[in-house]
This record gives structure tokens, C-alpha cells and sequence, in this order.
């Protein structure tokens, strides 16, 4: 597995986009806390992977201003404008739903402000990734978010009313949920590397299962 990380991290760097390996989420967290200077404002996509490393925590508790849209007591207005502020960023920090071993990022979206700040924005994007979103290739990317992720990550999100139908049986159902999460696919393929415009993400591959 480790060769094959090594090899994806090679093939990401083929595509511009800077990546490295953190062997779990101790060192994951470090990797992450490293790249973001203390002062900066910091842009969060919806993410357990960077709960569950503990970036989120150390975000919230240090020296940063940090944009976090589902604070508890967040308002929607409230949640709007710090998504709108997190476009804008000195870095942004998110997970994401799938890698391919060709070095493809992709995610699929409900709101789409997770993805807008992958794309364009920030002045730096982190993306933390665990080795279970891992896959082969895009169409593998696509059944692994509806057939696993998308249906967890409806189930945890307790405020959506009604819930999507996979919240409940754990299927997707294509559905026209007012809370659908299956908005926006996006995928990043590569990035561009010129005299003009320098690369803004970098991946951090961490050795342990984690996320959805
Ligand atoms: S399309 Fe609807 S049912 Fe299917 S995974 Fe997305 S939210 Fe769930």
C-alpha cells in the first residue's frame, strides 16, 4: 500500500498538485498545522476527516480566524456569509470524497461552497485525505460517494428535515430531496504550474481509515 502511496503522490505532482503522506492523524494533524501560520484566516469545508485529526479543535481554540459555517448557534444567514467569506480565505481546509489512483480529487456537493473554495479563491487549499477514499478511477469515485458517503454524511447531518431517503435506508435513490447533497460533482484533474499562476493545493494522504 505504502508503494502505491508513494506512487499516487507522483502522479499527483505529474498533475500540480503538491502532496504528501502523513502515516496517521497525529502526524496528519502536524503536516496540516505546519502549512497554516498563525494570524491567517482559515476557510472550512464540512469535514469529520479534519475533526477527527483534531485540526478543527486547534482552529477554533488558536490563534486563527477561523471561518467555521456549522459552529453550533450559527444562524443560516450567519452560515451564508461565512461561506461567502471563506472563498476568499488565506487558506482553506477540507476533506474530500475520493482520490483516484490517477490523481483525480473528487468530491460531490449539496451547497456547492465546499467545492467553489477547492476551485478558486484561497490563497492555499489543504485537502486531507485517508487511504479508504482511495479508488481506481472516477467511476469508482462516483459509486463509492453514492453508494457509501453521500448516504452517511446525510445521516449525520440530524438538522436536515426532511432528511433524503438515504438517510434513512442507507440506498441512494437519486432523489429530489430539498436537502439533497448530490448537487455539484466536481473533479480537479490538474492545476495550473506557470510564470503566472503558482498551484494553491496540497493533498496530505494519511495512512489510517478515517471520514465517510
Ligand atoms: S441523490 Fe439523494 S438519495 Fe442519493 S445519495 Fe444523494 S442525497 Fe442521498
Amino acid at each position: 500500500m505504502k508503494q502505491e502511496i508513494h506512487k499516487l503522490i507522483r502522479t499527483l505532482g505529474k498533475n500540480n498538485i503538491s502532496a504528501l503522506y502523513a502515516e496517521n492523524r497525529k502526524q496528519a494533524f502536524e503536516k496540516v498545522m505546519s502549512m497554516i501560520p498563525e494570524g491567517s484566516v482559515v476557510g472550512f469545508g464540512d469535514s469529520l476527516t479534519l475533526k477527527q485529526i483534531g485540526v478543527v479543535e486547534a482552529l477554533t481554540k488558536g490563534n486563527y480566524t477561523f471561518l467555521n459555517p456549522w459552529k453550533p448557534g450559527t444562524s443560516v444567514e450567519e452560515s451564508v456569509q461565512i461561506k461567502k467569506r471563506a472563498l476568499t480565505s488565506d487558506v482553506f481546509v477540507t476533506g474530500t470524497n475520493a482520490l483516484t489512483l490517477d490523481g483525480k480529487i473528487v468530491n460531490v456537493d449539496g451547497h456547492g461552497n465546499r467545492v467553489a473554495a477547492m476551485l478558486f479563491g484561497p490563497d492555499k487549499v489543504i485537502i486531507v485525505v485517508a487511504i479508504n477514499k482511495i479508488v481506481e478511477n472516477i467511476e469508482a469515485a462516483l459509486k463509492r460517494i453514492k453508494d457509501k458517503a453521500a448516504p452517511a454524511n446525510v445521516k449525520r447531518h440530524t438538522d436536515f428535515d426532511p432528511m433524503p431517503p438515504c438517510g434513512k435506508t442507507g440506498v441512494c435513490s437519486d432523489c429530489l430531496s430539498p436537502w439533497r447533497i448530490c448537487n455539484k460533482t466536481v473533479t480537479i484533474e490538474r492545476q495550473y504550474n506557470n510564470s503566472k499562476y503558482k498551484p494553491v493545493i496540497t493533498v496530505v494522504i494519511v495512512g489510517e481509515e478515517l471520514g465517510l
